[in-house]
């Protein structure tokens, strides 16, 4: 089953055939001509229609090796079916809270064997440096542009018990509360060594919350964070413009959002002055004040003359962050992140772009597994640059073990210049311990989008069968 995308505007039908079996696609759909979140008029994003496609002659999925593509149809098994994926979640999550010590996943050999060959290492890049090379230089083979690093330290804050709960490294441990904290110093030094790991054209993706309780008591509070922080910030940004990469800062919990955000500011005031953002921070389209927080932003880069590196997500802390901050529904969810991509990829958002008020540089990166999402964005980026109309540069980004029919089919994608779009695929790592509430929000996340992961689970099985296929009609 395939299907065929065509912007309103006329655009020629993009490959959607690459995506394998969208079952996303096989209606239209439309954002509402009226949004409810800006009170703009708005035409839709994009029409899917159900038309005759051509198989296409590469599946997407025929550029991952066949050892990853077995690990990957197993850990879809396991996340297709419900009864399974509800017990690793449960598994998981009873892990990222224990304190017994023979549960630790450190210290318990077998529950980190088990862990490590299933959904660590599908999730994740490696523990120590020489396996992130690794797995780098095998993901940038399979032809996305380059990576996203990140380690994956960070700050987990339960809602509901107010506690923070940190990742039991050993460096996290001996931290004493002295002047210069050990927390803070322990992430630039973690950071500092992801930096290392990036080639021209990757991206970093710190998480702020890593630097620890200093720092997360300063964003709870909306206090500066200590110099200390400031200045390892700073020494990240500087080493990351010497390595001609970027670095996209994380969103995390709400709680933490205002502090993250204003240091991520600061950061872009400095760097971002040569007319293409280095510093990227990252908006929750869940979020229903996010299209105000957004045109706060666009109106400080117009008014102090630098490029907004502007990142969308959906927002992966639902079962943490207050519910009523969040839309009511996935559709209005899907709505606002759509609404948002029109209007800067138009540039024409909440008055800007209009008489009077220039756009200013925006460069946009799309970090979603939504097929629909992205593949609208970039029809609808094609046709501005076809027609001439302004428009900005958009990339876009899915994370390692995730949606990988999207990656590679976005890659079977050709733009106005018969190059693909720019796709990134996202890299965590970190010892075990570390990763787990990274890895609870992924399995959160296959089950809660359960269409796509058997979209996910059918296309790998497809592989794998062509790959069966292949090798008996050669013998
Ligand atoms: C490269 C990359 C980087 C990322 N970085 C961050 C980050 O910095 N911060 C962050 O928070 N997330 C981040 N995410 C995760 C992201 O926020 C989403 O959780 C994830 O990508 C799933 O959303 P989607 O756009 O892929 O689409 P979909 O799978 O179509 O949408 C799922 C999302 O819709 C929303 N949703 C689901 N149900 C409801 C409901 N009932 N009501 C309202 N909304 C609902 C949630 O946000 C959910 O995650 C990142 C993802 C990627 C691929």
């Amino acid at each position: 089953m395939s299907g065929s995308l065509r912007a309103t505007s006329g655009l020629r039908p993009a490959g959607i055939a690459a995506f394998r079996a969208p079952l996303a696609l096989r209606h239209t759909r439309y954002v509402s001509t009226r949004s409810s979140l800006s009170g703009e008029s708005v035409a839709p994003l994009v029409t899917v229609t159900p038309t005759e496609v051509k198989k296409p002659a590469v599946s997407a999925h025929s550029v991952i090796p066949t050892g990853i593509l077995l690990r990957s149809l197993l850990v879809t098994t396991v996340s297709s079916h419900p009864l399974l994926l509800g017990s690793s979640l449960s598994i998981l999550s009873f892990l990222t809270k224990s304190r017994s010590l023979l549960l630790d996943v450190e210290r318990n050999p077998l529950i980190h064997w088990v862990l490590r060959k299933t959904f660590y290492d599908h999730f994740c890049a490696g523990e120590r440096e020489a396996e992130v090379h690794k797995t780098i230089e095998q993901i940038k083979s399979t032809g996305v542009k380059g990576v996203i690093l990140t380690y994956t330290r960070e700050t987990v804050q339960d809602s509901r018990t107010e506690q923070q709960r940190f990742a039991n490294t050993k460096a996290l441990e001996k931290a004493a509360s002295t002047d210069t904290c050990e927390h803070i110093e322990a992430w630039r030094e973690d950071v500092l060594r992801t930096v290392d790991m990036l080639g021209p054209g990757d991206f970093l993706a710190p998480k702020l919350t890593g630097a620890g309780p200093k720092v997360t008591q300063a964003f709870a509070a909306g206090q500066p964070v200590p110099t200390q922080m400031v200045e390892a910030l700073d020494e990240v940004c500087r080493r990351v413009v010497e390595k001609k990469a970027r670095l996209l800062m994380d969103a995390e919990q709400h709680a933490f959002l205002q502090g993250i955000h204003s240091l991520t500011l600061d950061m872009m005031r400095k760097y971002n002055r040569g007319g293409e953002a280095v510093i990227y921070n990252t908006f929750q389209a869940y979020l229903k004040a996010a299209p105000e927080l957004i045109a706060s932003h666009l109106k400080l880069a117009h008014e102090e003359g630098f490029t907004l590196g502007l990142k969308l997500v959906r927002g992966a802390y639902m079962s943490s962050d207050p519910r009523h901050l969040i839309h009511d529904t996935k559709e209005n969810t899907d709505q606002a992140y759509d609404t948002i991509v029109r209007g800067i990829l138009q540039q024409n958002y909440k008055g800007f772009g209009e008489k009077g008020r220039p756009f200013p540089a925006t460069d946009l990166f799309l970090a979603t597994h939504n097929v629909e999402s992205a593949v609208a964005a970039h029809n609808l980026h094609q046709t501005r640059v076809r027609d001439n109309l302004p428009t900005c540069k958009v990339e876009f980004g899915q994370l390692m073990g995730m949606a990988d029919g999207v990656t590679y089919g976005l890659l079977q994608l050709r733009g106005q210049n018969r190059a693909p779009p720019a796709v990134y695929k996202c890299l965590h790592w970190g010892s075990l311990s570390e990763c787990l509430s990274f890895l609870l929000r992924r399995a959160a996340e296959n089950r809660d989008a359960v269409s796509r992961t058997m979209t996910e689970h059918e296309a790998l099985k497809a592989e794998v069968k062509r790959r069966i296929r292949a090798v008996f009609s050669r013998s």
